[in-house]
């Protein structure tokens, strides 16, 4: 099965005279929320008559993500052949480009996965060396036994940067000026022979939230992550929120301090120039003088490490954690007033403080929230991990796949 396609948001093309099939791609995601259906089952709650259904799966079972896999228990006719669907019959690559590392997750077709990579870099700097890191971290993974032959059905990379989806190949000169606006990863269709999907980190951990985390069943919540750069995803009613352009979501760039420091964005006093990683290690410094003991002094300090030592009870860093949840809390309650989310998933590494951030945030939001609105919101840490924005990078493959059928290669063909 050759894909040969553009790099673009939607239509993932595949040359080909294959019409779209909106009920035959209704059917399979069907079939893949309930994992095992019987063909009456599938028409009793598709609304469908027995022979469509059976003409629609003559269709689907092709494509080896779907199996009959022997009777199901009768309802008091003939015992019914059950179908399955075959979480392990393809693969997935999700690739987390963030500043300075990569993350790339072989995942199944349940968001499982099977092999991770990941290796530092400096992606700011080096836009070709990253490209090229991306191509051979993802052969590593092909090229792992776990991968046990199954076909590749797409790529999805999450990106630092807001992306237009209108043209997910130029990218704002702001976080990535050494990129000169362009992402130029559609290469890795050619190398690889699939799909290439592109977001942004934070739309993607949105996503990732939505299938597998705690945003399941929620249709309106946010999504923050707080690590090196900060920036947020927004489901309203289901979907992802992406505003005129593609730039929504920028909350990191909410000015909090209008005197305060200059941003690479050119505003002053952005949230990520309190919160973000350069500020927590410089905030580390300027408290070092009143904590000569503190673990963190005179060292080569990370973000993580700084949460780190909060957690094990270090005073400047706890001082510096609760700063933090404060003034994350002003963006947050601001949040929560304009668009009344159910949830707010806190991810990234801020993420891994737990009850340290979240105790003083919820107090932070309290005193600057409606009451209506306060009442009604959760303010929670996310429980997917460290992969998170990657799984959601294979998650929005997962997700074109199953609105789209035509993408699906053809395992037993
Ligand atoms: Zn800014």
């Amino acid at each position: 099965m050759n894909y040969k396609t553009n790099l673009q948001w939607k239509g993932l093309r595949r040359d080909g005279p294959d019409k779209p099939r909106p009920l035959a791609d209704a059917v399979l995601r069907l079939i893949w929320q309930k994992h095992q259906m019987s063909r009456a089952e599938i028409a009793r709650k598709a609304n469908l008559s027995r022979s469509t259904v059976s003409e629609i799966i003559n269709e689907i079972l092709p494509l080896g993500v779907v199996a009959e896999i022997g009777e199901g228990p009768s309802k008091g006719g003939r015992r019914p052949i059950m179908l399955e669907f075959q979480d392990d019959s393809c693969v997935i690559l999700g690739v987390e480009m963030s500043g300075t590392h990569i993350v790339i997750v072989m995942t199944n077709l349940r968001g499982h996965i099977i092999r991770s990579e990941s290796a530092d870099h400096p992606v700011r700097k080096d836009p070709q060396g990253t490209r090229e890191l991306i191509a051979r971290l993802c052969e590593n993974c092909l090229n792992h036994k776990s991968r046990n032959g199954r076909p590749l059905l797409g790529i999805g990379i999450a990106v630092p940067t807001p992306i237009n989806p209108a043209d997910p190949n130029r990218i704002s000169k702001v976080v990535l000026p050494d990129w000169c606006e362009k992402l130029e990863l559609s290469f890795l269709e050619d190398q690889f022979n699939v799909p290439v999907m592109i977001d942004n980190d934070a739309n993607l951990g949105a996503i990732a939230e939505q299938w597998w985390g705690l945003g399941r069943k929620k249709n309106n919540f946010a999504y923050i992550k707080v690590s090196t750069g900060i920036g947020s995803g927004h489901i309203i009613n289901g979907e992802i929120y992406r505003g005129s352009n593609g730039t929504a979501g920028e909350i990191g760039h909410i000015s909090i301090d209008p005197k305060g420091k200059k941003c690479i964005c050119g505003l002053n006093g952005c949230l990520a120039t309190i919160i973000g990683g350069n500020a927590i290690l410089e905030r580390v410094k300027e408290l070092s003088i009143d904590f000569p003991d503190s673990s963190l002094v005179g060292k080569d300090n990370t973000i993580s490490l700084v949460w780190d030592a909060a957690i094990s009870g270090d005073p400047l860093a706890l001082i510096i954690a609760e700063e933090t949840a404060t003034n994350l809390g002003v963006a947050v309650a601001g949040l929560i007033n304009l668009m009344n989310p159910s949830l707010v998933v806190i991810a990234g590494e801020l993420a891994h403080l737990g009850d340290h951030l979240l105790e003083p945030l919820r107090d932070s939001v309290r005193t600057r929230t409606l009451i209506s609105s306060a009442d009604s919101v959760e303010i929670v840490t996310s429980e997917l991990g460290p992969n998170s924005v990657a799984i959601g990078a294979s998650t929005m493959v997962l997700k074109t796949a199953l609105n789209d059928s035509r993408r699906i290669p053809r395992v037993s063909a």
